[in-house]
């Protein structure tokens, strides 16, 4: 079987996934997003566990393959059945997805971005790693066994990389730019990723005869039968060769870049943004990975976030209170006059309105800034101050009796 002609189409040019920033870009990623919760996918109730997970997707990736099942509409089942499970598989990928939905998935919490299908690997990739590299189907599956040499030689995808970053209460607030530093494995400059050492040749594999392949008996989730499996000698190429000093022969370097990205307003605690084509490389072609910046809000003292809005408290005094004053408050656009209005009661909160967190992907709408006022009763009185209160709780009580 040859997969590399059914993946997902991908994308090259690198691009800062501003979370609701982007449009809908192909029909297909509008179908992926509409399409049915991922446990409902797989037939499972959310509290599936990881072995009820592997279960359902081997049953259903079996069913639907498209080299196997007839229905029409088998390829799609079967990209819906391997982007469920790619999730739901992924410990951190569920837990997001757990948490925020698919959206969550995408580059932001908060409502869908711009990714579409090809967030997901190719699901005849997830196939075969999960019912092993090159593996047949045996029996009434023949045609699903691939030659092993031939996947190796394949391009493959670089991998994600993920990369933490703190910024500061004002800074999520408003959106910033920040150096972001990234460690990643990039194409090996001296044997072009390649991995075999300049000026020498590979040669055919003797245990092989170049095949990649040798015929073994192996296990696999449907019983034990004979196949060809990849060649441990010259694991699966058919070629022996001297590895690149440089990469060890695996190709790629480890290499720290530095990156500024632009967080945009209205980020939060776990806000994640996509930075497309600055992950790991890809080998032998394959696309590059993607970067994912994962934000980390630092606390501030009297300001808390909720959402879009912030909230903070006010003490009053009781004849504030009572009479009503005008007090500044510390709001993200700095200090604000507030009105309390006489006869404000303990407790009560007061809205200043726009004075909150930008949207994030609208930074023209604006949370409100919620502040909730305390009201301090004196616990000691001078003379005087005492004098006039009982005189007061004299007029109140006269008005009692009226
Ligand atoms: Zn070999
Ligand atoms: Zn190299």
């Amino acid at each position: 079987m040859t997969s590399t002609g059914r993946g997902p189409p991908h994308r090259a040019s690198p691009s800062l996934s501003a979370p609701g920033g982007r449009g809908r870009r192909s029909r297909e990623s509008v179908r992926v997003r509409m399409a049915a919760d991922y446990y409902d996918k797989l037939g499972l109730k959310r509290n599936a566990t990881k072995k009820e997970i592997k279960s359902a997707y081997r049953k259903l990736a079996r069913k639907y393959h498209p080299d196997v099942s007839k229905a029409p509409d088998a390829e799609a089942k079967f990209k819906d059945i391997s982007n469920a499970y790619e999730v739901l598989s992924d410990e951190e990928k569920k837990q997001i997805y757990d948490r925020y939905g698919e959206a969550g998935l995408k580059g932001s919490p908060f409502g869908p971005g711009g990714a579409g299908a090809s967030d997901f690997s190719n699901p005849f990739d997830i196939f075969e790693s999960f019912f092993g590299m090159g593996g047949g189907m045996g029996g009434g599956m023949g045609g699903m066994g691939g030659a092993a040499g031939s996947m190796r030689d394949r391009p493959q995808q670089g991998e994600d990389i993920v990369v933490r970053v703190r910024l500061s209460f004002l800074e999520a607030v408003f959106g910033c730019e920040q150096e972001v530093a990234t460690t990643r494995r990039e194409t090996c400059s001296s044997c072009s990723g390649s991995g075999i050492q300049e000026g020498t040749r590979p040669t055919t594999c003797s245990q092989c005869g170049g095949s990649g392949q040798v015929i073994s008996a192996v296990r696999t989730p449907i019983g034990t039968f004979q196949q060809s499996v990849p060649c441990n000698a010259c694991g699966g190429t058919g070629r022996i060769f001297t590895p690149c000093s440089t990469c060890t022969g695996s190709g790629r370097n480890t290499k720290n870049k530095t990156l500024s990205v632009r967080f945009p307003a209205g980020v939060d605690n776990g806000s994640r943004l996509r930075v497309r084509g600055e992950g790991n490389s890809g080998r032998k072609g394959g696309r590059t990975g993607d970067l994912y910046v994962e934000v980390e809000v630092e606390r501030d003292a009297e300001l808390a976030r909720d959402g879009e809005n912030i909230k903070s408290n006010v003490t009053v005094g009781c004849t504030d209170a009572i009479l009503g004053t005008s007090v500044k408050i510390r709001t993200v656009d700095g200090s604000v006059e507030l009105k309390i209005p006489a006869g404000t009661q303990p407790g009560t909160t007061l809205l200043m309105s726009k004075r909150g967190v930008p949207r994030l992907g609208n930074p023209n709408l604006r949370g409100d800034h919620l502040v909730k006022v305390n009201v301090k009763i004196p616990q000691k009185l001078t003379p005087e101050e005492r004098k006039k209160f009982e005189e007061l709780r004299e007029i109140s009580s006269q008005e009692v009796k009226a």
